[in-house]
């Protein structure tokens, strides 16, 4: 662990719908946005399974519309949940792909890869997006990269953040810390801002995503940034609005052309695609068209849509916004007149309602849009990964101090939630407390450990329990210490410890059902390597196929130039024949064609006996030598 604490650190927003890397780049004293193969600063979170290969990012999305099934995507949504959590089911629905429950009610995703069906769960996908974005700062930095601050919505629960850091253990990415969204895009801003104000301000930081929406109240002093509240749905985003936007879609096509196209995985993809763009053109536009030939048994779609039934549509999302920003404030204790600034992050911050909406509860205050919504969190994640490196200079200094988004517990006699650390609580914090035995003779405890704000414990969420025994005979009322922790990646500990024996138990909230087992851990990290090797034959393959294709094509052009082809005796042209003859042969099973090294080697041969009339139709004149 020492040694890969030390060297190169990245930022990584791993968001629902798109993620985004960053890095601290000490020669030129910023944050460096990196960008893709494609030339984007952002990267969809999305992974495709084919008959052939396995695409991430662009590739996958790029090719969702015919292989929908196959194409995964929003798995944020899914991280650290059951599969009969009610919100699984809900959105399980509207997915093309197929979800089913695993062991333990863990959903897993299932997918035909290679002509095989095979099963993953949520980490193993986000893995696979953590992997792709590792392998974009390689490109971009030319060295190794190991270790990664990794964001998470501020309201993401322990299992969510667990998970996390397991998506990145498969890939052997070292997450050196987790940090909140919000937060992260809280540096990005006030990094910028500090200077400009005298004592405290008050930042409130606005993120509605793709799948999730997050709200925070920061204050930032001198170089301490401090987290006052954070309020937000892990299930409330930009996806919810295309889906509303579809449901629209599907009725007006049953009432218009009488057909129902719910049933039909590629027409719902086709017009989910459809939906979002026209949702991203009403945010300049008033009013949009859609346009899908073909959309289901030779039916087009052809309609369109005002930003006015758009806002309709969709009000009830934007309201739920709306009422958590109130509870935030309310949570921190907080006038709405003392916020300083409104910062607007995520890419869903850009509809001109939500922020009429927000600007009128911020009685007319000017928002803040300086900052790009979309690489703010990676902007917040790459500062505090260069100051948790040892040894990088001119590193903004700066203290985050970050609070736990849900009250934590234990059950009490009678369904009781003692809560133990109240929600918006300053991290990382250890607290203690007393418990009594309530029977005589007790022998032995269940500590239940719960996070939520109801007060019948059963309500909230049960993360973990574990038993601690042999108490020596006594009365009831005798004493047990029960500690909580919660580390800076807001993860939780708890222990038991019976002072009079000295017997002591504890649970890092680790063995909870639905969290992966370090077997399981080791054996996913196996088929992530399995899954990269395929890649990169999958490449080298695709690389020599392509040198093939190219060179014969090269051959054919000049053998039609009756100047280069004269130029060959007739057992060469013979020669040459015969492999192109094998050469288009081979281009036409490329499927099957399993052995890299006997193409690089048919391509080296070819090469070798063309290589005069191919340089000569280059364009270099250089005589060929008899
Ligand atoms: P996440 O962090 O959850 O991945 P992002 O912050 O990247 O999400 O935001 C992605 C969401 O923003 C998508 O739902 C996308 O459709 C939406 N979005 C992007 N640009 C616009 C726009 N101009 N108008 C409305 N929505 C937009
Ligand atoms: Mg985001």
């Amino acid at each position: 662990m020492a040694e890969d604490q030390k060297g190169l650190a990245i930022g990584i927003d791993l968001g629902t719908t798109y993620s985004c890397v960053a890095v601290w780049q000490q020669q030129h004293n910023r944050v460096e946005i990196i960008h893709n193969d494609q030339g984007n600063n952002i990267t969809p979170s999305c992974v495709a399974f084919t008959d052939h290969e396995r695409l991430i990012g662009d590739a996958a999305k790029n090719q969702a519309a015919s292989n929908p099934e196959n194409t995964i995507f929003d798995v944020k949504r899914l991280i650290g949940r059951k599969y009969s959590d009610p919100l699984v089911q809900k959105d399980k629905m509207l997915w093309p792909f197929k979800v089913v429950a695993g062991v333990d009610d863990k959903p897993m995703i299932s997918v035909k890869y290679k002509g095989q069906e095979k099963s993953l769960c949520a980490e193993e996908i986000s893995s696979m997006v953590l992997s792709k974005m590792r392998d974009i700062a390689e490109a971009y930095l030319e060295k190794p990269v190991k270790n990664a601050v990794v964001t998470v919505p501020a309201y993401f629960n322990d299992s969510q953040r667990k998970a996390t850091m397991d998506a990145g253990a498969i890939v052997g990415l070292n997450v050196i810390r987790i940090i909140n969204e919000p937060t992260a895009a809280a540096i990005a801003y006030g990094l910028d801002k500090r200077n400009d104000c005298v004592g405290e301000r008050n930042i409130f930081v606005f993120d509605f995503g793709g799948g999730t929406f997050d709200v925070s109240i920061l204050t930032i002093k001198n170089k301490v940034f401090q987290v006052k509240a954070t309020a937000g749905n892990t299930h409330l985003g930009g996806e919810d609005i295309d889906n509303r936007m579809i449901n629209y879609f599907v009725e007006e096509m049953k009432r218009k052309s009488k057909v129902d196209i719910s049933g039909n995985p590629r027409a719902l993809r086709r017009l989910k695609s459809a939906c979002e763009r026209a949702k991203r053109a009403l945010s300049y536009a008033v009013t949009t068209n859609i346009e899908i030939d073909g959309l289901f048994e030779g039916i087009d779609l052809l309609s369109s849509i005002t930003r006015a039934k758009f806002e309709e549509i969709n009000m009830e999302v934007f309201e739920e916004c709306m009422q958590t920003v109130d509870r935030c404030l309310k949570d921190a204790k907080m006038e709405k007149t003392s916020v300083h600034d409104v910062v607007l992050v995520g890419g869903s911050s850009r509809i001109p309602k939500m922020q009429q909406l927000l600007q009128d509860f911020f009685n007319g205050k000017d928002l803040c849009k300086s900052i790009n919504p979309d690489e703010a969190v990676a902007y917040g994640a790459a500062v505090q990964a260069a100051l948790l490196t040892e040894g990088l200079k001119n590193v903004p200094d700066l203290v985050l101090k970050d609070v736990t988004p849900l009250s934590l517990g234990i059950l009490v006699t009678g369904d009781l939630m003692n809560v133990m650390i109240p929600k918006n609580t300053t991290i990382p914090i250890k607290k203690k407390q007393v418990f009594c035995t309530n029977l005589d003779y007790q022998f032995s405890t269940t500590i239940k450990v719960y996070e939520g704000e109801r007060v019948k414990a059963s309500d909230n969420n049960l993360l973990g329990f574990f038993h601690i025994c042999g108490f020596p005979p006594a009365a009831r009322g005798y004493p047990l210490d029960v500690t909580f922790a919660i580390n800076e990646n807001g993860i939780l500990s708890v222990s038991a410890e019976d002072k009079a024996t000295g017997n002591r138990k504890g649970i890092i909230i680790s063995n909870d059902k639905g969290r992966l087992s370090n077997e399981e851990i080791s054996k996913m990290i196996k088929e992530a390597e399995n899954y990269k090797s395929e890649d990169e034959k999958f490449l080298k393959k695709a690389i020599a196929m392509n040198g093939l294709d190219d060179h014969v094509y090269k051959i054919r052009k000049a053998l039609r130039k009756e100047d280069i082809s004269s130029m060959l005796s007739s057992k060469e042209k013979e020669d040459i024949m015969s492999k192109i003859l094998r050469a288009t042969y081979m281009l036409d099973r490329r499927n099957e064609m399993e052995d890299i090294v006997a193409i690089e080697d048919f391509l080296k041969d070819l090469k070798a006996i063309s290589e005069g009339i191919v340089v000569v139709e280059n364009g270099c004149k250089r005589k060929r030598e008899s």
